[in-house]
Order: C-alpha cells, then structure tokens, then sequence
C-alpha cells in the first residue's frame, strides 16, 4: 500500500519514490496479494493548500498513477481516497489515545515542517499526521508500505503502534515489515531520496519552495532538461556515490539508475572515476525529458471523470476491508460488545 497526499503538483522524488514501486509490485502480484493505492486527502492540509483545489488535485494524483502505468482493471489493486473512507479518521482518534507526546513530539518531518512553516502554521494535525497515516496502514494488514527514506520514522511510529496494541489487546495487527526488507520487498539497494537539484542536501519536495531544484511532472521536458543541465554538484570534478560529500552527483546517479531500471550501484560502478559532470547531466536531461514527455502524452489521455469512477469503485471495496477492521478494534477497546 502507499498514499501520495494531493497538496500541490507531484514531482520527480515523489514519481521514483512512492509511484514507480507500486507500478513495478503491481506486475508481480501473486495469489491473495492486493495493492492499495490511495490518496490521503485529509492529510493534504496538514500544511496549509489551495482548498479550491484539492479535490480535483486528488483527482489529478490518481491520474498520474495510471498515467504512470497503473492497471485499474487488476482486480487485486484497489484505489481510493482516505476521507471517502471514514474509518481512517476513526481509527486514527482510537490510535492518537495510545501514541505517546513524547514520541510523537520526536518526528523530525514534523520538527523539519514546523520549522518551516513558523509558529502561526504549525496545526495539531501536523503534530497528528503520523498516527493517521499508521491507521492507513494498519487498518489495511498492510505488510509492505513502499515509501521514500523521509517516511521511515513514521513507519516506525505505525510499526510500534501496531505491537504495542497487539499487547495490550491479542493480535490486532499486521505488523509492517521492517525497513530492509522493505527495500528488500521493493529489490531497491538503497532508500530512495531524490534530491533538490539547486540544494542536493535538502530532499526534492513539493511543500518546500524551491522551483530550480524541483522537477514537477508536469514541467516541460526542455526545462526539466535545463533544471538537470544546471544541477548543483561539487569541485572533486571525480564522480562517485556517496551521497553525504557528493549529494548533487550522487542524486544524478540514482535518478538515472531509477529512470533506467537498474541498482544505484550498477550505474555508479559505469560512471565511477570520470569526472565528466557535463556529460552525466546530459545523459540525465535526456532521461528524464523522455521519460516526462512520454508520461504527459499518457495524462492527457485519461479523463478525470473516468478516474472519479474508478476511485468510486475502490472505495466500496475499501470501505468492507476498513470497516472490518475497524469493528474489532472497537470491540477490544471495549466501544462494541
Ligand atoms: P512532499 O515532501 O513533496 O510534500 P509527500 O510528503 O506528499 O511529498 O510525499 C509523497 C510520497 O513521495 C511519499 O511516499 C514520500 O516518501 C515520497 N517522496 C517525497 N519526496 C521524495 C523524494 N524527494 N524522494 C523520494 N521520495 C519522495
């Protein structure tokens, strides 16, 4: 399962982290495996968004999925939208009474985007996000989240959430699997962090302003290319993959890797001991600008009340799954006989 919140434009780090996973997995689904696929809409305003526009950008998050390569007629995929499914905010008040402040209070996103945002921004539902996103999780038995590194804390958050009620109340919960074998799940040889291509020590990110750094997927490809070609990378004019004293060039090299269907690794050992910077940009403009042109030939071809159809579908499946689930936590919480 995965959840991409619909706040503004999706770009590249969110493609490569949390899209690409789930389109890779859904060709391998076997037996009683399901894919959930959502968009967690009451997330979405968890920092402050354009409301005039948030349901039709969720709308436009689950047209990138299928543009993306996304079967919706895979009967074991099911796609939806988190408030269309009460449950979730239900089970996340139930959660919120079992997670700690403390440990709530230590979740560097939250840290990260509080300071961003400044005193006046900084909302309880900020603070709440992570438990709501476990309840996504665990409402689901959701085993593998395929999300990018910056989420790793919070799946701690829903792992721990999820065995510390199984303690207090029997087995509830699915546990999700630890983070390697996540990656191991996802056959990713390292966690997927796009960088900014103008301030490779920040992660590529739509809630930060940073137009230069971020490739929309809705950029044209000949700005995407010219976004590459000027990309910050460093003086050791020696390329290599390490991504804490050569973040820029490292990020270059995953994001090819990614685009290519190869390990981070593989492309580094070909690249590894040039020092033609230039050379690697221009093989990632080009990758990149072929890749978005063929995604925004495929967008425009998917109309959004086709989409609207297909989530209404999931949503009824969703909603049985969800409830189900919800009912025997209320029961051993002690809200149903
Ligand atoms: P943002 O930080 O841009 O607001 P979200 O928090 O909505 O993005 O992230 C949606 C999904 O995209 C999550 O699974 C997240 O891990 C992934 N993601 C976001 N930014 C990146 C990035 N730079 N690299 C890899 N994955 C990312």
């Amino acid at each position: 399962m995965t959840g991409l919140r619909a706040n503004d434009d999706l770009h590249l780090g969110n493609y490569l982290g949390a899209v690409l996973p789930m389109v890779e997995l859904q060709k391998s689904l076997t037996g009683g495996d399901k894919l959930y696929m959502f968009v967690p809409d009451l997330h979405s305003f968890t920092t402050p968004v354009d409301h005039d526009s948030l349901y039709r950008n969720s709308l436009e998050n689950v047209r990138v999925f299928l543009a993306s390569g996304i079967d919706p007629g895979n009967a074991q995929t099911v796609l939806y939208r988190q408030s269309l499914i009460p449950a979730h905010s239900e089970m996340a008040w139930i959660l919120s009474c079992f997670t700690y402040f403390g440990e709530a209070s230590r979740m560097t996103e939250f840290k990260d985007k509080s300071e961003k945002l400044g005193n006046k921004g900084v909302t309880v539902g900020l603070f709440d996000y992570p438990v709501l996103m476990a309840a996504d999780i665990l409402l689901y038995n959701a085993d593998y989240v395929p999300v990018g590194d910056d989420q790793k804390q919070h799946m701690e958050l829903a792992r721990t959430l999820a065995e510390r009620m199984n303690n207090k109340f029997g087995e509830l919960f699915v546990v999700p699997k630890a983070w390697k074998q996540q990656l191991e799940y996802s056959d990713r040889d390292v966690s997927v962090r796009i960088r900014s291509l103008s301030h490779p020590e920040n992660k590529m990110s739509k809630s930060i302003d940073d137009p230069k750094g971020t490739i929309l997927l809705t950029d044209e490809p000949e700005l995407a290319a010219k976004k590459i070609m000027s990309a910050q990378t460093d003086d050791k004019a020696n390329i290599s993959l390490d991504f804490e004293t050569q973040p820029g060039i490292s990020n270059l090299l995953q994001i090819l890797a990614l685009l290519d269907g190869k390990t981070t690794q593989e492309v580094a050992d070909e690249w590894s001991g040039s020092g033609e910077y230039g050379k690697l940009k221009e093989r990632v403009a080009d990758v990149v600008s072929q890749f978005l042109a063929g995604l925004q030939e495929r967008l425009e071809q998917i109309e959004l009340g086709d989409v609207e159809q297909i989530l209404v579908r999931g949503e009824e499946v969703a909603t049985v799954a969800a409830n189900e689930k919800l009912l025997q936590v209320q029961k051993a919480v002690g809200l149903r006989k």
